[in-house]
């Protein structure tokens, strides 16, 4: 896998992804899409949705809106819990996240740990049992012992809000600061993460209200209109696309932890009892999803939380293995009744469930699969992107995305720009456009152009040559293989179609 900083710079270069308001300098943890990056962005959210809207009758879509009513945060909890613990360092006055400093340690001890067997590989060459070597060496266990103790700690001190006890660990680690080396710490504050802003005119008819920090709540308060006007029955899902905000206290490592981000949920509406069946269903529904991307599946691992949420009875992580190592990439939840239960209350509204089987009245139980589509389009680009050495010792960029997201699925490249060519050229590429997001690329030579479309992904390029004038074949270069086909002209759009129409990834995921 490449490192973070060239796939920043390929984002960039290639029409991905820019710093948003960059000639101002950007805004920090803020980003644009670019002409690629918007289309690859479409392309995933609607892959996503379509494997959960089109693919289960028991699931409809919703598009609530950003802006909600204030007691709707009230009753989810995130005016009171919605908090980060942060830190400041007073001599470098950078702000952190007390538990990501903690976690942060924690993870340079695997890095002790991960040299250590890589030591330990070379020293015993063919003969080395890794598992036998964790359990043995000395010094390695004494590390596992030492993040197990850390983390335990970690976990307990958040889940009794202890402020003063994070400071303390952090002080007791001897954890500095990484911009001025000091640990010249003030006192841990929560820090409430939501963005608020003033609707109405006047100043003494405002009210405060919040961006939404996730898009979930905006599932909840219209369940029951959405029940009763499609007539499902539980177990049924409401899935949703959109914006979320959060005023990241750690804004780093590109467009993993932004301030404004999109998010696709979706909550399965069950039967008090049944939650547990459904999270395990909804967690391996969820990794087959993943995989059925292509990428290694040592990529992806399942992190069950020992801190559980104010709402939820069970939650796992499916991590990812970013550049950075492996971190949360989508949440799945078990949300229990708390969000619907505090709903009612708060709105006074009956949003009881009737069950026409027995006859009774429930609150159902949640369970939430949560995905970041801005971590998932960094998860599929640190997958896809490559620097391969090829056989004459040159080396070429080239994007390998699952084939159905890429940005731009064909480019149409006469061999040579003569009247001929350019004119049948322009012909098949008036003819595909109704079907495929194509280019067509006349400048440099046909081996530059080749270079430009692998950077940004597109799975074929086809090269209109002089034989196409003689016999109405084109050729098609596969992106992956470098391989051409030669194809008869009327041929193509089938071609294409059984190599990146969306429905052969959809096929993968039956349940
Ligand atoms: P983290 O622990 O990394 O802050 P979280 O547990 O707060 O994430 P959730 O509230 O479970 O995240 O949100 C669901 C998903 O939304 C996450 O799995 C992630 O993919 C995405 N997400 C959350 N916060 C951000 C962010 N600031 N930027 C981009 N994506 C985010």
């Amino acid at each position: 896998m490449v490192d973070i900083k060239k796939i920043i710079s390929h984002s960039k270069e290639y029409g991905f992804i820019f710093p948003s308001s960059e000639i101002y300098d950007g805004l920090s943890a803020v980003y644009d899409y670019a002409q690629n990056g918007v289309l690859l962005k479409n392309n995933i959210r609607e892959f996503w949705w379509k494997s959960m809207v089109q693919m289960n009758s028991d699931i409809v879509g919703v598009d609530a809106s950003i802006l909600m009513h204030p007691k709707t945060w009230e009753a989810s909890g995130h005016v009171d819990a919605f908090n980060d613990p942060l830190i400041d360092n007073r001599d470098s006055n950078k702000r952190y996240r007390a538990d990501v400093l903690i976690e942060d340690y924690c993870e340079k001890i695997e890095g002790k740990i991960n040299k250590e067997i890589q030591k330990a590989k070379k020293n015993f060459g063919a003969d080395f049992d890794q598992a036998k070597f964790i359990k043995t060496n000395k010094r390695v266990s004494d590390y596992f012992n030492k993040i197990d103790f850390i983390k335990k700690r970690l976990t307990k001190l958040l889940e009794d809000d202890n402020l003063n006890g994070l400071k303390l660990l952090i002080e007791e680690l001897k954890i500095n600061c990484p911009i001025s080396g000091s640990n010249n710490w003030t006192d841990v504050k929560q820090f409430n993460l939501m963005f608020d802003t003033m609707v109405g005119s006047s100043d003494e008819s405002s009210t405060k209200i919040f961006l939404r920090p996730e898009t979930a709540q905006g599932i909840f308060v219209n369940y029951l209109n959405i029940q009763k006007t499609s007539r499902m029955k539980i177990p049924f899902g409401i899935a949703q696309t959109g914006k979320a905000f959060r005023n990241e206290i750690v804004a780093r490592q590109f467009i993993f932890r932004m301030r404004e981000f999109e998010q696709m949920e979706m909550q399965y509406f069950v039967k008090p009892g049944d939650q547990k069946k459904w999270y395990e269903t909804w967690k391996e529904r969820r990794m087959l999803w993943h995989y059925s991307l292509g990428f290694e599946k040592e990529n992806y691992r399942f992190h069950d939380h020992d801190k559980l949420a104010h709402y939820a009875d069970a939650a796992t992580d499916i991590q990812f293995k970013f550049p950075f190592g492996f971190k949360e990439l989508e949440g799945i939840h078990s949300r229990t009744d708390f969000d619907l239960g505090n709903h009612e209350k708060f709105s006074g509204k009956k949003l009881k469930y009737y069950d026409i089987d027995s006859d009774k009245k429930y609150t159902p139980y949640v369970v939430e699969t949560s995905i970041g589509l801005d971590r998932l389009f960094l998860a599929i680009i640190s997958n896809s992107l490559e620097e391969e050495k090829l056989d004459n010792n040159s080396t070429r960029t080239v994007l390998k995305l699952p084939k159905f997201l890429a940005p731009t699925k064909l480019a149409i490249l006469p061999l040579l720009k003569k009247d001929e060519l350019v004119k049948l050229s322009k012909k098949i590429k008036d003819d595909l456009k109704f079907d495929f997001n194509l280019v067509y690329d006349e400048k440099d030579a046909i081996g530059r152009r080749y270079r430009r479309q692998d950077a940004i992904g597109t799975p074929y390029c086809i090269t209109i040559d002089h034989d196409s004038l003689k016999n109405e074949t084109v050729t098609i270069r596969d992106r992956d293989s470098m391989k051409q086909d030669r194809v008869k002209i009327e041929e193509v759009k089938k071609f294409l179609n059984s190599k990146i129409d969306i429905s052969i990834w959809l096929k993968k995921l039956s349940w």
